[in-house]
């Protein structure tokens, strides 16, 4: 039988943090995906089995599982929601490991009381999508949730068309959002902010002893995430409150996507029409919603309410610098300056505003300078008389050594989710091929290190094969 190793803290807390709730069965579950590393490092012993599938498409409840809905609010495109939840994902429980504590949820697995008009289920796409998305994050080093399990349901639901339904099982540090606390904030509950808020301590930032510590430390988290997303071309592209996590973990993949063409103004998603969430425009809405937890976390701040704001506004405002130095010190990587490099940041923003101008593909180009230096990056971008980049490749080789270039093949991956491999999976899988979807994981599980067995995963897109569209999947 299988063992999840269960201790459900966050089931403990206070009703009104969660509905709790019964998974709907699926009529005919299959299992598509089970992350064998992952599950043995949550102390899963078991491999794939009959039980496992009926657990992951929320037909079996294992020994421990508790289920849940959790409650949050969130700012969705800047307006405020007081109440979302889970509307389709359901929480069995924690399970606790040498490692930390960790979220079993079930994302697809039917409705909820938070569900409002939705019919609590997932699409194939969105969930392989996600599975693949998550994991490459993983490997590229970037915090984020993880994937343990995909399951078919047998099921089709009704999208824009009748589509498969699927479940994904999706681990987390937690769930808890930047939403939930505006949740109880939004109902002038202070007594649940300061439980969630001592939750949150105990769970994520042991060292804290207060809401500003949290506040500083969530910001600090959300800095170093941002510049790494950006970093590889990484689009979250829904970046609402309710899909910002305290931990600092990466969250949520419906509209994510990696960019080809360096464009700092690159939008995938469908519904973001004046580009909110677009490339570069990431820093300034993390900073915006870091000013909302900060407005949740308010009253917890103590008596003197205006002092408390000044603080506050500061914290929020210092997210600049921090992004700045995480950023600055990610391209001084990339560029084999090492982190420390004095103009890691001037040369970094200069390289890439050579490549919005040249049009040139972000992961290639960097990679490219990376194995073969300023003529190998010309090859890439393609001949051209280009006296302010042979300029900046002049000063590039001047201030970098053989030491740190060799470093750059550890900042600069060979290998990204690119979107268009991503939609050929998904069409792939529609029709039951799911061969596109496992040798995606495969290449993208190692992504720094050469292989010509997936050389197809690191080129750029041809003219018509650019997929420059996502949709939010729900
Ligand atoms: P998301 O866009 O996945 O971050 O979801 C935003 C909100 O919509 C959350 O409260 C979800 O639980 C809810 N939601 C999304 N899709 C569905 C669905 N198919 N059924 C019910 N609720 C949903
Ligand atoms: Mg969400």
């Amino acid at each position: 039988m299988t063992q999840f190793n269960f201790d459900n803290s966050y089931a403990r807390l206070p009703d009104r943090f969660f509905a709790r709730v019964t998974p709907q069965p699926a009529p005919a579950p299959r299992l598509l995906a089970f992350n064998a590393a992952l599950a043995a490092e949550l102390g899963i012993s078991e491999g794939p089995s009959e039980e496992m599938t009926d657990i992951f498409a929320g037909n079996h409840l294992p020994i421990g599982a508790e289920p849940i809905a959790q409650a949050y609010a969130g700012h969705q495109f800047g307006g405020f929601v007081p109440q979302l939840g889970d509307g389709r994902a359901i929480l069995l429980g924690e399970v606790v490991t040498d490692r930390g504590r960790f979220d079993i949820q079930l994302k697809g697995a039917g409705r909820t009381p938070f569900s409002r008009g939705g019919d609590g289920r997932a699409w194939l796409g969105p969930v392989l999508r996600e599975y693949v998305l998550s994991e490459a994050m993983t490997a590229l080093g970037i915090p984020s949730t993880r994937a343990l399990a995909a399951v078919a349901t047998g099921e089709d639901i009704l999208r824009e068309d009748l589509r498969p339904g699927a479940v994904l099982t999706r681990v987390a540090q937690s769930h808890i959002r930047v939403g939930t606390f505006q949740y109880f904030a939004a109902r002038d509950d202070q007594e649940a902010l300061r439980i969630l808020l001592d939750h949150v301590i105990a769970r994520h930032y042991p060292q804290a002893q207060n809401a500003e510590d949290v506040l500083i430390a969530m910001r600090d988290a959300q800095a170093r995430l941002v510049a790494q997303w950006m970093g590889v071309g990484f689009i979250h592209g829904v970046m609402n409150t309710d899909n910002m996590t305290i931990s600092g973990e990466t969250i949520d993949y419906g509209p994510a996507a990696f960019m080809d063409r360096y464009d700092p103004e690159q939008v995938f998603s469908a519904i973001d029409q004046y580009g909110r969430y677009a490339y570069a425009n990431q820093p300034n809405i993390a900073v915006w919603n870091i000013a909302q937890f900060a407005t949740a976390l308010l009253p917890l701040a103590g008596a003197d309410r205006e002092a408390a704001i000044t603080r506050f506004t500061q914290i929020v405002q210092g997210f600049a610098d921090r992004f700045d130095a995480e950023w600055h010190a990610i391209l001084g990587r990339k560029l084999g300056l090492g982190a420390d490099h004095p103009a890691a940041g001037e040369m970094g923003l200069a390289f890439l505003y050579h490549l919005a101008r040249r049009g040139g593909d972000f992961t290639r180009a960097f990679r490219a300078l990376c194995d073969g230096g300023t003529a190998a990056l010309d090859a890439e971008l393609g001949t051209r008389d280009d006296t302010a980049l042979r300029e900046w490749g002049a000063r590039w080789a001047a201030e970098t050594t053989p030491d740190t270039r060799a470093q750059m093949q550890e900042a600069n991956p060979l290998r990204i989710p690119r979107n268009h491999q991503v939609e050929a999976m998904i069409t792939a899988a529609l029709t039951g091929d799911l061969s596109k979807f496992e040798r995606l994981n495969a290449a993208l599980a190692a992504p720094f290190a050469p292989d010509p067995a997936f050389a197809e995963y690191g080129a750029a897109p041809l003219a018509g094969e650019e997929v420059t569209r996502t949709f939010c999947g729900t």
